[in-house]
């Protein structure tokens, strides 16, 4: 890539990851990154790539089962909003989607913790960055608006 200054710099291939904010009770779901993981101990809402062929909805679905256990229907997804982030090689994407129904109980398969989070506990969890945003857009969800 060249800037308009003329420096050539090398572009970052893009990393497309879905993520959901499951939704119950004003709560939201967040899960602590394991140890050996990139960002290992913050907490994010739970997602992962979009492999090649995946729809983004069915990767999320994908991704809930595996990282989950729960079974999640791709059209009961509701696409939220966006955020993106630099990474060291490649530069994130991450599409937030709400969720209100999924069948079984969430349990840390890939996870080092699990945690329901209200407005006040989130704001308190350390995130990765391109997490930070989403806050204000749960905030009035978590209210109940
Ligand atoms: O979970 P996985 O390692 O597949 O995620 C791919 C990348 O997306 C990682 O760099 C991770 O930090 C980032 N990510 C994120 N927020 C999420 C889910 C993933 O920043 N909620």
């Amino acid at each position: 890539m060249i800037s308009e200054s003329g420096v050539v710099r090398e572009a970052r291939p893009m990393l497309l990851v879905v993520a959901a904010a499951m939704i119950k009770g004003g709560r939201v779901l967040v899960q602590q990154r394991p140890e050996g993981t990139a960002l290992a101990g913050l907490w994010e809402f739970p997602g992962g790539k979009i492999e090649p062929g995946e729809t983004p909805e069915a990767a999320l679905a994908r991704e809930l089962d595996e990282e989950l256990g729960v079974t999640v229907d791709p059209a009961a997804l509701v696409p939220l909003t966006f955020a993106s982030a630099p990474l060291a090689d490649r530069h994130l994407v991450l599409l937030l989607y709400r969720l209100d129904r999924w069948e079984g109980v969430p349990e840390a398969r890939h996870a080092s913790a699990l945690a329901w989070a209200d407005m006040a506990a989130l704001r308190r969890l350390p995130m990765p960055p391109a997490d930070l945003p989403f806050l204000e857009v749960l905030a009035p969800l978590l209210r109940g608006e």
